[in-house]
C-alpha cells in the first residue's frame, strides 16, 4: 500500500524542527530512521498530515563521554552506536543488545531515539535503557525536561512525549567497576523482535559476592519490566548456578505476560526465568575482580 498524502518538512536546525512541531504537533509525526514509521504509513496505520523529517538536523547525532555517562544524540544511527569505540569500552551491554535489533541494514538506518520513542514492547533498547538507568532529554518550544525510564515509557507503544516534543538525547550512566553484563533473547528467527529478552547487570565485590543485580525484560509487558524480588535475593550472595536458578524462578513467579499469536503467556514466563538465570551467570563471568 501507499501512505495517505502528507506534507513533508525537512528542517535544517533543531529550532526549525521544534517550531514545526509547535505549529503542527498533534497532526505531525517526527521521521527519524523510518524503519518503524514508514511501514506504519504504508499500511495507513499512521496517517499524519505532516511529516517532520529530522535527518538533516546535524546536532542530533553524536556519541560523547560526559561525567560518568555516555550521552547519545537521538538521531544517532543504531549501527554507529554499535560500532562506536566509547560504547565498546564503556557500555558493552548496549553494543551487545544492538546486535539483536533487526539486521545490519535496518540498524544502518534506524536511530537510537527512534527505537526508544517508538517503545515497541518487544524491542531491545528500552530494556537496556531501563537496566542502565538511562535518562531522556525531551525538548519543545515550551520547556525542556529530563525523564527517567519509569516516566518516559508509559505503556504499549506509548511514551510521555507530547506532540510538540522532540527526544534530543539519551544519557546512559556507565556502570561502576566490577560490573558484568549480558543480553539474552529468544526470537523466532534472527532479526525478529524478541519473544522474550533480558538485559542483566551484576556487580560483584572482591570475594565475588553480589553487591547489586539488575534485570530488565522485554516482550513480557507493555514496556520494559524490572523484577525487584529476583534482583534483591542475590545481594550479598555468591552468584552460583543455584542462586541464578533461584532468581530465575522468582522471575517466572513475578511476571504476568500476555499470550499472543507468537507465544503463550506460560511459555514467556518460563523462558524469561531461564534467560534470566543464563544472563546472570554470563554477567557474573564477565566481572573482572
Ligand atoms: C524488518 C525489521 C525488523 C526489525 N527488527 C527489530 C528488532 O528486532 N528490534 C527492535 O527493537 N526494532 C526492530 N525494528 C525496528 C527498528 O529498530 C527501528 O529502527 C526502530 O523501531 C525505530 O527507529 P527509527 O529511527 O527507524 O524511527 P522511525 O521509524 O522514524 O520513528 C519511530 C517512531 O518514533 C518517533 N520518533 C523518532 N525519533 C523521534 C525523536 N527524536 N523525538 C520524538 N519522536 C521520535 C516517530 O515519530 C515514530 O512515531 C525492525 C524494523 C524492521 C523494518
Amino acid at each position: 500500500m501507499k501512505p495517505a498524502p502528507f506534507q513533508y518538512l525537512a528542517p535544517r536546525t533543531r529550532d526549525e524542527a521544534l517550531e514545526a512541531l509547535r505549529q503542527f504537533g498533534p497532526d505531525a509525526k517526527v521521521l527519524a530512521g523510518g524503519q518503524s514509521l514508514v511501514p506504519l504509513l504504508a499500511m495507513r496505520l499512521a496517517r499524519p498530515a505532516v511529516l517532520v523529517d529530522i535527518n538533516r538536523v546535524p546536532d542530533l547525532a553524536f556519541v560523547r563521554a560526559a561525567r560518568g555517562a555516555i550521552v547519545i544524540g537521538a538521531m544517532t544511527r543504531q549501527r554507529t552506536v554499535e560500532t562506536h569505540p566509547l560504547v565498546a569500552t564503556q557500555l558493552p551491554l548496549l553494543r551487545e543488545a544492538l546486535r539483536w535489533v533487526g539486521h545490519p541494514q535496518i540498524r544502518t538506518r534506524g536511530t537510537i531515539g527512534g527505537s526508544l520513542a517508538h517503545a515497541d514492547p518487544a524491542a531491545e533498547l528500552p530494556a537496556v535503557a531501563s537496566v542502565l538507568g538511562a535518562t531522556f532529554k525531551v525538548v519543545s518550544r515550551r520547556r525542556q525536561r529530563t525523564l527517567g525510564c519509569e516516566e518516559f515509557f508509559t505503556g504499549y507503544l506509548t511514551t510521555a512525549l507530547e506532540p510538540d516534543e522532540l527526544l534530543t538525547e539519551i544519557r546512559f550512566p556507565v556502570p561502576p567497576p566490577r560490573t558484568g553484563w549480558a543480553f539474552q533473547e529468544v526470537a523466532r528467527r534472527h532479526g525478529d523482535f524478541a519473544l522474550v529478552g533480558v538485559a542483566a547487570l551484576v556487580r560483584l565485590d572482591g570475594d565475588r559476592r553480589c553487591i547489586e543485580a539488575r534485570l530488565a525484560f522485554t516482550g513480557v509487558g507493555p514496556g520494559p519490566v524490572r523484577v525487584a524480588d529476583a534482583e534483591a535475593l542475590l545481594v550479598g550472595r555468591a552468584l552460583t548456578r543455584e542462586a541464578a536458578d533461584e532468581a530465575g524462578r522468582a522471575v517466572t513467579a513475578a511476571l504476568e505476560p500476555e499470550g499472543d499469536i507468537h507465544a503463550s503467556a506460560e511459555y514467556r514466563k518460563h523462558v524469561a526465568g531461564v534467560l534470566a538465570a543464563r544472563a546472570l551467570l554470563q554477567a557474573a563471568e564477565r566481572v573482572q575482580t
